[in-house]
């Protein structure tokens, strides 16, 4: 085999072993989770919210319904809902979010509330406080048990993942979550894509 036939083989297994090591971005944009209690306070007696787009998570959904988030200093309108109905209702903001809501949100992992700030949230029929339900939240990894095998990592491993964009970043602190029901994915928050200058379809790689 002559050299340059050589070179365009490692070049190219080098390419694949990169792609298989990529982890596709999702920006994941300020929005609520909500129990079936709140649900039907916001909508009424027995509604049953509609469909408007699955996410890249099984089972996860976006709703056709919005709300409204109240804060002390400020209101934002037309949150998105993400369903299905949660046990808690959970609203997942980001840190400019807070600032214009008035709020000061912990950055946590979803579902561990303890601790964490309370809003208003309302529709045309009705206005809730959502207590000890609002985070920032941490950037994680969603992977199935064999993309943890591939990547070496396990369940609530803190990784570093390079991002790359208009201005790449390595974000820190990211936190693995495996699961047979998950799909490979990164999740940040717009504030981080922002950093990053990327969006969404943006390619991360675990490093160190
Ligand atoms: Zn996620």
């Amino acid at each position: 085999m002559n050299q340059t036939l050589v070179n365009e083989i490692v070049r190219k297994v080098v390419e694949v072993i990169k792609e298989r090591q990529a982890i596709p971005v999702e920006v994941s944009a300020r929005h609520v989770h909500l129990s079936q209690q709140h649900i039907e306070i916001l909508f009424g007696n027995d509604y049953k919210m509609t469909k408007k787009k699955d996410l890249s998570q099984l089972g996860q959904f976006q709703c056709n319904e919005r709300v409204t988030l109240i804060g002390p200093k400020g209101v934002i309108q037309g949150v998105a809902i993400l369903g299905p109905a949660r046990h808690k209702t959970q609203v997942e903001i980001s840190k400019t979010d807070a600032r214009v809501l008035g709020v000061d949100p912990p950055v946590r992992e979803s579902g561990q509330l303890d601790g964490s700030a309370s809003l208003y949230i309302a529709t045309e029929k009705a206005v809730i406080e959502a207590r000890g339900s609002v985070i920032v939240a941490k950037r994680h990894i969603h992977m199935t048990p064999e993309d943890a095998k591939n990547f070496n990592v396990h369940d609530k491993q803190i990784v570093s993942v390079r991002v790359k964009g208009d201005r790449t970043v390595v974000f820190e602190d990211v936190v693995v979550r495996v699961s047979s029901h998950f799909k490979l994915n990164m999740h940040i928050d717009f504030d981080e894509a922002n950093a990053a200058g990327c969006r969404t379809g943006a390619v991360g790689e675990i490093i160190g």
